[in-house]
């Protein structure tokens, strides 16, 4: 097949699995973009919440004046949800956005190897530290159409996709890959498969070292975050994301740091742990390394 050039995807239907954060992002983006977009998720509850998000997210782009209200109808009228994974056969292209666990998303795309057997629908992952290699082998013999597609939180806002070929993806795909992000509105920029990619790499040991530096009384939290926003130009302090991403996520993370780059540098902070097992988990819980008071 021949490559497409950077500006010209011809994807017109979307498939997404996972209902959350993330995959409802990516839905909105796709069918604001003019892409028909099923998301399958395997919980009603799950999908009920991410068409509330989608109304409200959509709603004030239309407020700010970004969007038309024509268009936001539009785009909600492009999104079908289903809870049967089969539902995702006719489409184009795959993006899998579940839960952050590698047997769950593994047996997912064996299931879509079989229910996508057209070897030109890819089968893109947007997890964050995965192996993209470690998923793609479940695809069996068509591992070359298995991609990390990487988006950020919140899709709708952020620009960014990482762009992650496993040992197995064909470079067409790669190629087309780059060329449905930057239909969707999104800069791509491809990093290779290696434990935390780029974006987790850097940023994480970053976050790691601030739990160092609160836990040896460098600084306290507020100062630490403030250091870095006024004298490194930083939009929210390392602390202050950490709550955001979700403490939780930040552990698992480092482990899959220390793991994969087998080392014991990227081993997470003590401290950070200690809150992780406290159920202080950040934003999520209501408090992490700040309070956030429930909203009324
Ligand atoms: P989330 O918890 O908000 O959403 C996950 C969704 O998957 C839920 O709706 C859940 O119902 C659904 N789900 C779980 N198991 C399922 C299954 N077996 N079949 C079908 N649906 C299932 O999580 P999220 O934050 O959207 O993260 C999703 C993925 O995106 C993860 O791999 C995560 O690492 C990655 N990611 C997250 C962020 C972030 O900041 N949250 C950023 C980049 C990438």
């Amino acid at each position: 097949m021949v490559a497409l050039p950077f500006h010209m995807s011809t994807i017109t239907s979307l498939g997404v699995l996972g209902a959350g954060q993330m995959g409802g992002g990516i839905a909105q983006i796709a069918a604001a973009s003019g892409i028909n977009v099923t998301v399958f998720d395997a919980f009603p509850g799950a999908i009920a919440k991410c068409q509330g998000v989608h109304k409200k997210s959509l709603a004030k782009f239309v407020e700010k004046g970004k969007m038309a209200q024509a268009d936001m109808d539009a785009a909600l009228g492009r999104i079908k949800f289903t809870e049967k994974l089969e539902d995702l056969g006719g489409s184009q292209w795959i993006v899998e956005a579940v839960v952050e666990d590698a047997k769950v998303k593994k047996d997912l795309f064996a299931k879509l190897a079989a229910i996508c057997p057209d070897e030109n629908v890819v089968l893109a992952t947007n997890t964050s530290s995965i192996s993209i290699t470690d998923i793609a082998t479940a695809a069996g013999k068509t591992a070359h159409r298995v991609v990390g597609m990487h988006f950020f939180n919140p899709v709708p806002l952020m620009q960014l996709v990482e762009v992650i070929p496993a040992i197995q993806t064909s470079k067409d795909v790669v190629e087309r890959t780059v060329a449905l992000s930057t239909k969707m509105g999104k800069t791509p920029l491809k990093a290779n498969d290696r434990a935390g990619f780029v974006s987790n790499r850097v940023l994480m040991p970053m976050i790691n070292e601030a739990f160092y530096a609160w836990m040896e009384g460098v600084a306290e939290p507020e100062a630490i975050d403030g250091i870095m926003k006024l004298g490194c130009n930083f939009p929210m302090g390392p602390l202050r994301l950490a709550d955001f991403i979700g403490l939780d996520t930040c552990v698992h993370i480092m482990n899959v740091l220390a793991d994969g780059l087998n080392n014991d540098r990227y081993r997470a902070c003590p401290l950070l742990r200690q809150l992780v097992t406290a159920g202080r988990l950040g934003d999520k819980t209501g408090r992490g390394v700040f309070e956030y008071p429930a909203k009324p």
